[in-house]
């Protein structure tokens, strides 16, 4: 691959710490998704829906990566694993997460996340928005398991319901 002016490393969340001594690290999520649904609309513009939402799952499998390697790892047991991630996402307020089957043998699992970081209180659109969360999801699993998830979402408070409910499934050879 070329070079990338910013290939994403963990550095570039920055010092916050250092750089924000007075306004701390949490901002408004306006501004979370204002950023992000701006962004949306100029990749759906130029590339199309189905690529746009091709890249920002791919924009979150990467972050899924990166937040596994950084604020994860560690663990050995699904359960625990499991009990990790709800405690950062939960920590971080990115959303509620409860398993609500997880057949490991059959490499299935069912997930929810409520209070969703991305979508939770947007208009409905009849459409489930949370890409971004599959490709986050997907990676999250595959770093702990090893093994590829495909990774979709069935309910999404854009679809009237009030949680986000993903499907997980392991991608056999
Ligand atoms: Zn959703």
């Amino acid at each position: 691959m070329t070079d990338l002016k910013y290939r994403f490393s963990w550095d570039l969340l920055g010092d916050i710490a250092l750089g924000r001594p007075n306004l701390g690290p949490t901002a408004r999520l306006e501004v979370y998704r204002l950023m992000q649904f701006t962004l949306r609309d100029v990749l759906e513009k130029q590339f199309g829906t189905e690529k746009a939402d091709e890249l920002f799952r791919e924009a979150g499998y990467l972050a899924g990566k990166e937040f596994y390697a950084h604020m994860l790892g560690g663990v050995t047991e699904f359960g625990d694993f499991i009990k990790k991630l709800q405690e950062v996402l939960k920590e971080m307020q990115i959303g509620v997460l409860r398993i609500e089957t997880a057949d490991l043998a059959a490499g299935k699992i069912v997930l929810t996340i409520s209070e969703d970081l991305d979508c939770s209180g947007l208009p409905e659109i009849n459409s489930e928005i949370c890409v971004y969360d599959e490709g986050f999801i997907a990676a999250l699993l595959e770093s702990f398991s090893g093994q590829k998830f495909e990774v979709k979402e069935v309910d999404c408070w854009c679809t009237g319901d009030r949680t986000c409910r993903f499907t997980a499934t392991t991608l056999r050879e």
